[in-house]
């Protein structure tokens, strides 16, 4: 039987974990795709910042799914001095935003906050798909995770969707020329090689996938 679970601030802060030590253990991969094509500290970026949103969430007893979000996003703000840090921190900001107050959340309330992710990077990025950024993974997972729930799937399930949506994002962006960020500099050499923004998006969407799998 599918049961509508619904999901909380713990669900949240287990998502947060479950990022943070992800980008742990493939920190040196990241760091390996960034030094391809940018400047080598996605990796580090991407780590010291979840780390940080870990320490920062662990202190706020009491406060609504929404507003564990809008705490991360600042905090990812605050922390990472890279691309990513802003991107992510407005991507999460604006999904906490759009969870507003309440104390629990369901599929579809989660399907907005996704998409107010992928809004949020795009309006302050403004990469449009194809341009081999971390949109290239986020766009496909979003598109993915509407697709499952329209069909009647449960969360869990819609979000294991979108991360095998992302992970093939991520796999597209290697043919791609880049055309934002860092990675663009390098023109036709930036051919052939994973974007590590995009890679880094698909571990987010899994770790949310392993945060859901009490869900299922
Ligand atoms: P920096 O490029 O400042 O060193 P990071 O290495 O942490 O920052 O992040 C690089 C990643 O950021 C890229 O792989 C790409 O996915 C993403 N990125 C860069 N610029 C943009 C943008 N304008 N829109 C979306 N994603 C971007
Ligand atoms: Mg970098």
């Amino acid at each position: 039987m599918i049961t509508a679970a619904t999901m909380d601030a713990a669900t949240i802060t287990q998502w947060m974990a479950e990022i943070a030590s992800s980008v742990r253990s493939e920190k040196d991969h990241l760091i390996q795709l960034d030094s391809a094509i940018g400047d080598g500290d996605h990796g580090s970026n991407m780590t010291r910042g979840f780390e940080a949103v870990v320490a920062a969430l662990s202190g706020d007893d009491g406060a609504p799914p929404g507003g564990l979000l809008i705490q991360a996003g600042r905090t990812l703000v605050s922390s990472v001095g890279g691309a990513s840090g802003p991107l992510w921190g407005t991507a999460l900001r604006r999904a906490g935003k759009s969870l507003g107050e309440e104390t629990e959340f369901d599929a579809v309330a989660l399907g907005r906050a996704l998409q107010a992710a992928l809004d949020g990077i795009v309006d302050l990025g403004a990469a449009v798909p194809g341009d081999k950024t971390m949109v290239d993974a986020l766009a496909p997972a979003v598109r993915s995770y509407h697709e499952a729930t329209a069909a009647g799937l449960g969360a869990w399930a819609a979000v294991t969707a979108a991360a095998e949506a992302a992970e093939e994002g991520m796999r597209a962006t290697i043919p791609m020329l880049a055309r934002k960020g860092r990675a663009s500099y390098l023109g036709e050499r930036s051919v052939g090689h994973q974007d590590p923004g995009a890679t880094s998006t698909a571990l987010i969407l899994r770790a949310l996938e392993a945060a859901l799998a009490a869900k299922r």
